[in-house]
């Protein structure tokens, strides 16, 4: 595995969650695929907080055990290591179906098992939620727009996606999912919901992910060079993980079950994003600029009229607030390190 080898200091859980008593009745029991990973482990943490069964699976390619290790002796809680490319059989009520390597250096490591996990895996999870019958939520994203031709991004823009390109095993593997979720539905009658995941940012995002804000904090910190891929002329809006949290679990429980963008439509050239972290983290960085990365969407921005129409929800934290307890994570996974090398 590609991070297996490296050493990665552990994220440590920052606070005690209490964790509310369900009478049995409205206690569900929800499978969270890719719980071990950055989104995952949050929405692991909110579904634990408010009473119900959590059952993970996880391969560990991206996820760490740490991530979730403070619920691993709780009975509410269930750890599997598993691979969603293989047939599982469970009994659940809910399924939020994550598990995918979600930035580029690592759905680019191997676009096959990327494919796999999309196509595969989904049909796997499908087919567990039409055998008991669970509702099923697909974390599905922007990239699906490809490099968009319309700005901001409504659902109902079918996107611009090159095929063949370095970013098509991610892309596409997730279009077909969605196209997957919609023929289980009609076919099957499965309940379904899907997320259109814009960038989104927090405490345990991985510290070699590679992402911009991972990247830009931990370089920041470090006083070493801000790596700009191109001219930093591209845009991206971003969103504080809790307020995405929100959002899938908003989705889960609504009665909408056509596609839903959940993004913080505040949006930021990546030069403007670049100079707000070096003066939030007091850093004297210098900014570089690197040759730009193939089929990098040139702007994005999340437009969430949908959301707010159809399940009552928009982002609550900005990006400053945000951008400060990423800060703040970030410091001490490097004091922990000693020194990351971001990817
Ligand atoms: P992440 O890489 O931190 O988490 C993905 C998790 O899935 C990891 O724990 C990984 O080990 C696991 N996984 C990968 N392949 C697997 C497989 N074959 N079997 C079992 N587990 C597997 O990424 P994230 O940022 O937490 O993203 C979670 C989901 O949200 C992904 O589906 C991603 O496509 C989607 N999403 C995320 C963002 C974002 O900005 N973070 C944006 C759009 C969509
Ligand atoms: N980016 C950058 N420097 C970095 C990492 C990313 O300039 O060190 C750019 C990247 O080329 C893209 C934007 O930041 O234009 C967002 O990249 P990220 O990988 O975070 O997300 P995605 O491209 O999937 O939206």
């Amino acid at each position: 595995q590609l991070l297996a080898s490296q050493s990665i200091p552990t994220p440590h859980t920052p606070h005690v969650i209490n964790t509310v008593r369900l009478p049995d009745a409205s206690r569900k029991k929800i499978l969270v695929t890719g719980g071990a990973g950055f989104v995952g482990s949050h929405l692991v943490d909110r579904l634990m907080a408010d009473g119900h069964e959590v059952v993970v699976l996880d391969n560990f390619f991206t996820g760490r055990k740490a991530n979730v290790e403070h619920w691993l002796h709780h009975p509410n809680f269930s750890l599997v290591r598993h691979d969603v490319t293989l047939p599982i059989l469970l009994e659940v009520d809910q399924i939020y179906h994550l598990a995918c390597p979600a930035s580029p250096p690592h759905y680019q490591y191997n676009p096959v098992k990327t494919i796999k996990t999309s196509t595969m895996g989904t049909i796997n999870m499908l087919g567990l939620a039409k055998r008991v019958k669970a509702r099923i939520l697909l974390a599905s994203t922007s990239e699906i727009y490809g490099d968009p031709t319309v700005h901001p991004q409504p659902e109902s823009y079918w996107g611009n996606v090159n095929t063949i390109g370095v970013r098509a095993c991610y892309d596409e593997g997730k279009r077909v999912a969605e196209t997957m979720m919609y023929a289980y539905k009609s076919q099957n009658n499965v309940e379904i919901r899907v997320a259109r995941i814009f960038n989104t940012f927090g405490p345990r995002m991985h510290p070699n992910d590679g992402r911009v804000v991972s990247n830009f904090i931990i370089q920041s910190l470090q006083n070493k060079d801000i790596t700009i891929y191109g001219d930093g002329t591209y845009t991206r809006s971003f969103q504080y993980v809790d307020d995405l949290v929100n959002g899938l679990i908003k989705l889960m429980n609504g009665n909408y079950d056509m596609p839903v963008n959940i993004g913080n439509p505040d949006e930021y050239t990546i030069n403007d994003f670049a100079t707000k972290i070096r003066d939030m983290c007091g850093s004297k960085s210098e900014i570089v600029y690197l040759p730009k990365v193939a089929d990098d969407p040139t702007q994005r921005k999340a437009d969430i009229t949908t959301a707010k129409r159809e399940i009552d929800w928009e982002p609550t934290v900005t990006v400053d607030e945000g951008l400060k307890k990423t800060i703040e994570y970030f410091k001490g996974e490097v004091e922990a390190a000693g020194e990351i090398i971001p990817t």
